[in-house]
């Protein structure tokens, strides 16, 4: 394995979901849901599959109908105008995307600011392109964590070539607000940063918390790529149907790299993500309705159990705090807990350069059957 990647060894998810099978535990480690999405969406692939649709390679930038239908999403959502034809790139899931805007857009040596803790493909991915990160650390203040702008402003150097944005964020749940939001977009522009956004969990928000693209603020359109899944919106996490919708340039950009990583991908669930994009807004309604009862669920019974919990405003994660119950090793107590408690679940410090920033807070993921996640809350008391 080269200099680049030696660090990285393998991913956590594939570590704890080879533990849950090995022990039996109940997986709340890795995010994927344990029902598939709508059966309408698995009839359409089916019927693409079926009549030779994308069976061969598709087009490079996607096929058309899912270019319209993601450019129509943007327009309905968010009132973001982009071209199907020229500012809209259907990749190999969102980690793709990533990869491909990081390989295109960053410089050997250029410096990558990110919030950290942040989801592991950004680090290798910054990597490979051969940036240098730059971690910006989410505080936990009032049960939540928390960007601080003024740490954000100090981390930008005249090194600094591009931000990697998460919101919705994975793994703390935390939600940008506009105020957060309207800081950066001026900062990005005062110091003309490119920023990636990765915003896979957009339908993924609760209560009153709500999801706007960075790409909506002023300055912004032009100098960001904005990164969506059809693995967590429709809960089709094998598919690998994602997007990127950005400026011609960063698109024609991301579409060199992304060329000579997979060219194409996914051929017939690409019509079948189309279709799905046209669902009614009841199917979002209820799919976040549905997440916010297991969140709550779960969020109860981890306090319950002994945890601190920082109960999440978007995602399927939720972030605890493993102090309380005399812990303070989240790897220890995640290595641990298959044996202790018959649960898997994810240490935050994987995410984080600073180890030790990370090290008392551990995910749970929710987007599992209610009767899973109320076994999990049972065996999870006996920690208390
Ligand atoms: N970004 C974040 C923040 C994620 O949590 C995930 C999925 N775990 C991805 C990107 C990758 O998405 P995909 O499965 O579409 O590649
Ligand atoms: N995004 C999912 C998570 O954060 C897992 C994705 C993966 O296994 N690479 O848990």
């Amino acid at each position: 394995l080269n200099r680049r990647l030696a660090e990285f060894g393998t991913t956590i998810f594939a570590e704890m979901s080879a533990l849950a099978v090995k022990t039996g535990a109940i997986n709340l480690g890795q995010g994927f849901p344990d029902t598939d999405g709508p059966e309408a969406v698995r009839e359409a692939a089916v019927r693409a599959l079926r009549d030779g649709r994308g069976n061969q390679y598709p087009p490079g930038p996607g096929v058309p109908e899912l270019r319209t239908a993601i450019a129509e999403h943007q327009l309905a959502r968010y009132a973001l105008s982009y071209d199907p034809d020229r500012e809209v790139l259907v990749t190999a899931g969102a980690t793709e995307a990533i990869a491909a805007s990081l390989l295109a857009l960053v410089e050997p040596g250029d410096e990558v600011i990110a919030l950290e803790p942040y989801y592991d493909s950004y680090a290798a991915s910054i990597a490979l392109a051969g940036g240098t990160r730059v971690p910006v650390t989410l505080l936990p203040a009032e049960g939540r964590f928390r960007l601080d702008l003024d740490e954000l402003r100090d981390a930008v150097t005249d090194r600094a070539r591009l931000l990697l944005l998460n919101t919705p964020h994975n793994p703390t749940g935390t939600v940008l607000t506009r105020a957060e939001l309207t800081e950066i977009a001026k900062l990005a522009v005062e110091r003309d940063l490119l920023v990636v956004t990765d915003e896979v969990y957009e339908h993924l928000v609760f209560d009153d918390a709500e999801h706007i693209p960075l790409a909506s603020f002023p300055g912004m359109r032009e100098r960001t790529v904005s990164i969506g899944s059809a693995g967590k919106t429709f809960s089709f996490t094998g598919w690998k149907v994602g997007w990127v919708t950005a400026s011609p340039e960063l698109v024609s950009a991301v579409r060199s790299a992304k060329q000579f990583l997979t060219y194409v991908s996914s051929g017939p669930f690409q019509y079948a993500v189309a279709e799905a994009l046209a669902l009614p807004a009841s199917y979002f309604d209820d799919f976040r309705a549905d997440l916010r009862a297991k969140r709550d669920l779960l969020s109860e019974g981890l306090t319950a159990a002994g945890f601190d919990v920082y109960r999440p405003a978007g995602t399927y994660f939720v972030t605890t705090d493993i102090t309380p119950l005399g812990e303070s090793d989240g790897f220890a107590f995640c290595r641990a807990l298959p044996e202790r408690a018959g649960v898997v679940a994810i240490p935050n410090a994987v995410f984080y350069d600073h180890r030790d920033a990370g090290a008392p807070f551990v995910r749970f993921a929710f987007c599992k059957k209610t009767s899973v996640l109320e076994e999990a809350v049972t065996r999870l008391k006996s920690l208390a």
